[in-house]
């Protein structure tokens, strides 16, 4: 298909970014550029979530969009659907009112090569799904990142753990670890290649375990990559951090950088939510962090209006925002998910109660968002540039260590480039800079 463009929206996780860039890697094989839009490419791809229904109807809507103009026109253009919500709906995205002309479950994002030959060929309505993940890996030659100096790279895929309100067991199946050998090889390759920051993807990073090998041992190997700059890893989930793991971080050349969703301050919420960890249990880990890892950047995830939470569940949750200090909490409305435990529990919170208190916890954790990047004014930082200020698509914008936005509104510069930054002002997420010198010119492709 030499000639043609594409096009791909990604919604939810960094493993759907990754998977993305597998999906651009194969169509770029097989003759496939770029295109600058949506509007102009031969062929769209949506990566789909199902995490929270709102990012489910949000692809489907847009998937519908997309093939309702082409069924109104001559349907030159070929509309595909890959991720959760594949695995979740099956070949009802290939029928009314969808119509997707190809779509791609969770494990079967490698098949898109030999799928593009069958589009090529005239068919339509291609529904792959790989129903044996057992020994799941990819060919990381294949992947094709935008961003010649940051790579993800999966160490593990799916998740066992359960958690009654979550989707992810069901639609990316139970955890699948990477061999250590392929992980270690692409990092060197990458590091090889000029990238300075890589983050190790997986839904619950610290049950990696491979034979006797695990996590902690695993960072061991990759901390030895002498031109690594940044190594980051999301998403560790609390009950399997250990001290070990904290330890290393506090060294080379890892980014003083954690992810650590604690989803509710209440023991019995965490209870039924079947976390594996009290709030004690999670604030003890944090200590670890704060004592280990000097100035750890913590970032949480919380979910607000879980069935049954009540005025004291809730509570509990704000007070240990106020007592872990995090740096940045992602907060999110309990959406009932298919399949899942909790979608049986009953006990639904009020929706104008869950609203309630879903303000009180942005008020908050915006007042700590605040005091936590003030101290940055006046400092300099080092960032690496990702892509424009979403304010003026003519600034830089990057992250500092800590995976902090900076902003750079006076300065014109590169994906991937590396620069020193004064910060001049603090906002609520973002930091605001300009840069006093460049320490690395974006590499050529
Ligand atoms: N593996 C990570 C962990 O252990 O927390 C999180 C992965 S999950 C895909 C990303 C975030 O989505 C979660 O931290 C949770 O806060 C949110 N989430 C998951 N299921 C949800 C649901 N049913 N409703 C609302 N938010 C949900
Ligand atoms: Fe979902 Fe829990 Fe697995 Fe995270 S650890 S992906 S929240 S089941």
């Amino acid at each position: 298909m030499s000639g043609k463009t594409y096009w791909i929206r990604t919604f939810g996780c960094q493993m759907n970014k990754l998977d993305s860039e597998l999906a651009a890697g194969q169509l770029e094989a097989a003759g496939f550029a770029r295109a600058p839009g949506d509007e102009s490419a031969d062929l769209v791809l949506l990566n789909t979530c199902s995490v929270r229904a709102k990012a489910q109807d949000r692809a489907t809507s847009m998937l519908c969009n997309y093939t309702r103009d082409e069924r109104g026109r001559s349907g030159q253009r070929l509309v595909g659907v890959m991720g959760c919500v594949v695995q979740q709906m099956k070949g009802k995205l290939l029928e009314a009112p969808c119509y997707a002309d190809f779509a791609l479950g969770t494990g079967a994002v490698s098949q898109l090569a030999e799928i593009i030959d069958r589009l090529a060929a005239g068919e339509r309505g291609i529904l792959a799904l790989q129903a044996d993940c057992s020994a799941w890996d990819y060919d990381s030659s294949i992947v094709r990142r935008q961003n010649k100096r940051s790579a993800f790279v999966a160490i593990s895929r799916g998740c066992s753990n359960f958690c009654s309100y979550c989707i992810v067991p069901y639609v990316r199946g139970p955890i699948k670890h990477r061999k250590p050998e392929c992980i270690i090889d692409e990092v060197k390759r990458l590091a090889d290649a000029g990238y300075i920051d890589v983050c190790l993807l997986g839904q619950n990073v610290n049950a990696y375990k491979h034979g006797e090998l695990k996590f902690v041992h695993l960072l061991e190997k990759l901390a030895q990559i002498d031109e690594l700059r940044r190594l980051r890893f999301i998403t560790t989930h609390p009950k399997d951090l250990c001290l070990d793991t904290v330890k290393m971080m506090a060294h080379q050349p890892f980014a003083p950088y954690i992810s650590l969703p604690i989803q509710s301050g209440s023991d019995r919420i965490l209870g039924l939510m079947n976390r594996g960890y009290t709030r004690r249990d999670y604030l003890e880990k944090v200590s670890w962090l704060r004592e280990h890892v000097e100035g750890c950047f913590i970032s949480t995830d919380i979910m607000v209006g879980f069935p049954g939470e009540s005025d004291a569940d809730f509570e509990d949750t704000l007070e240990v925002v106020r007592l872990a200090q995090f740096d940045n909490v992602y907060s999110f409305i309990y959406s009932p998910r298919p399949f899942t435990k909790a979608s049986s529990f009953g006990n639904e919170v009020p929706k104008l109660v869950v609203k309630a208190r879903f303000k009180r916890l942005l008020a908050l954790q915006r007042q700590n968002h605040v005091e936590r990047l003030r101290p940055f004014v006046g400092k300099t930082v080092e960032v690496l540039i990702d892509g424009a200020s979403k304010k003026d698509r003519s600034a830089a914008c990057g992250r500092s260590p800590q995976h902090v936005i900076v902003n750079l509104p006076q300065d014109r510069c590169e994906i991937g480039e590396l620069v020193l930054a004064e910060i001049t002002e603090a906002g609520v997420r973002t930091l605001i800079g300009k840069v006093t010198k460049r320490l690395m010119p974006a590499p050529r492709s």
